[in-house]
């Protein structure tokens, strides 16, 4: 109840809000072009060479900054999205324990104080993305926000008995769950300085959430959109066509992301979006059909992989 109240108590009076930024429309590709050529992309750079031949969940990476009031502060392996503004800030994930050092550095790095985060959200309810959440609560006071069905897991530090990998993930810190999020009803900060909206994702685990927010650098404004891994591993043995019920949640997911806004697609696995390439000017950031496009990948994995397993 409590956590619910907060919940209630920081988004009740804040649902009318308007962007920060005025829009007239979506905004042409060629001003982004403009955007992009006054910022060589020099971290996004950094990135690349930093990370080289090192994919580890807790290897080290520089920060950079994606676009507008949006950063990238994770590891070579996993994604760590910083969304600031003058009235606090947002940390989408929080890769794995032994990074939280790197992820904070790579804040104050930025000129951030990760006392001022004061809120953190996550993609989905495995070590590689929220076991850091302790360690990165206890070092910022920020407050942890999950869809109520990943609350067990945080709180217990245990995958949960029904997820297809349970057994093959390292366990996490338990750590307390401030408020719960709802589909579709934004997490703010201030009246309008940051409004993120949760949509509901469920495959790769039952909690998976994904995230859309708009930034803009001057009057070039672009949607974001987080979206968590739509991949299905399991332990050795696991077969999903022997469990529909966590099929069916897969297919609703590809459907609702259909529709999500999408300019900038980030993931929690940044490779998955080709993300240090294209922060480094060596692909295009902006891609309208790159959520789109995932899924349809996605989609295509899942139904290959329940075909496999009903062969014969
Ligand atoms: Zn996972």
């Amino acid at each position: 109840m409590f956590a619910r109240a907060m919940l209630l108590s920081f988004v009740g009076s804040l649902a009318a809000c308007t962007p920060t930024q005025p829009l007239s429309g979506p905004p042409r590709a060629e001003q982004y072009q403009d955007a992009s050529s006054a910022n060589p992309r020099g971290e996004g750079q950094r990135l690349v060479t930093a990370c080289a031949g090192r994919n580890g969940w807790g290897d080290a990476a520089p920060p950079a900054r994606i676009f507008g009031n949006s950063y990238y502060v994770g590891t070579c392996g996993i994604s760590v999205i910083l969304i600031t503004s003058d009235e606090g800030h947002i940390l989408i994930d929080g890769a794995v324990e032994s990074a939280a050092p790197a992820i904070l550095a790579n804040i104050r790095a930025l000129g951030f104080n990760p006392r001022d985060i004061r809120i953190i959200v996550g993609s989905h309810e495995h070590a590689d993305h929220m076991g850091g959440f302790a360690a990165l609560k206890a070092a910022t006071g920020a407050q942890i926000w999950v869809r109520e069905v990943a609350r067990p897991v945080l709180e217990t530090g245990q995958t949960a008995a029904d997820d297809p990998q349970v057994g093959t993930l390292p366990h996490m810190t338990p750590v307390a769950v401030h408020a719960i999020v709802q589909d579709g009803v934004p997490v703010r900060i201030g009246e309008n300085a940051i409004t993120l909206t949760p949509h509901a994702t469920p495959g790769h685990t039952s909690g998976g959430t994904s995230w859309t927010w708009q930034s803009c650098e001057g009057p070039n404004c672009a949607q974001l959109a987080y979206i968590d891994s739509l991949t299905a591993p399991s332990r050795d043995g696991y077969r999903f066509t022997d469990h529909p019920e966590r099929v069916a949640p897969y297919r609703a997911t590809f459907t609702a992301l259909r529709t999500v806004p999408c300019d900038i697609l980030l993931t929690p696995h940044p490779e998955v979006s080709n993300l240090f390439a294209r922060l480094a000017g060596d692909a295009p950031l902006i891609d309208r059909d790159a959520c789109r496009a995932l899924v349809e990948r996605s989609r295509s994995a899942l139904e290959a992989r329940l075909a496999r397993e009903a062969a014969p």
